[in-house]
């Protein structure tokens, strides 16, 4: 997918996640509200956070990103730049399966872990956006 086509994703992708994405704006706000800067890139709302932003300190001590629908919310823009094709695949993930999209991931994690394997690392989501890191 060219970046071209990640800038003109239809309304239907959007609506599709827009349940998930308006959870992610809430905490889009919030961050924003302490600090975080926001930018629009690639069709998506990307939520930078700083030294000032402890909401996106205390998610990032667990993850450098993380993406809720339409929104990626980072530690900083430098982490922001290292995993956003990384998120940006997890965005597509997203269309693709919509509000079910957070389920299959969890349930995909225990999938991993009744497999032997690891419960985030083999997730199949991840393996899939580990490949265009
Ligand atoms: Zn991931």
């Amino acid at each position: 997918m060219t970046s071209n086509q990640l800038q003109h994703r239809s309304l239907l992708a959007y609506l599709w996640v827009l349940p998930v994405t308006l959870f992610g704006l809430f905490f889009a706000l919030i961050a924003y509200w302490l600090g975080a800067s926001v930018k629009h890139r690639h069709g998506v709302l990307e939520v930078a956070g700083n030294s000032r932003t402890p909401l996106l300190r205390a998610l990032a001590n667990q993850f450098d990103a993380i993406t809720v629908g339409h929104v990626i919310l980072g530690r900083n823009h430098g982490t922001l730049k290292r995993w956003r094709s990384h998120e940006l695949v997890h965005v597509r993930q997203y269309e693709r399966w919509g509000v079910l999209f957070p389920v299959l991931y969890v349930l995909a994690s225990f999938k991993s872990l009744l497999e032997g394997k690891r419960f985030y690392w083999d997730n199949v989501f991840e393996v899939e956006a580990r490949r265009f890191q």
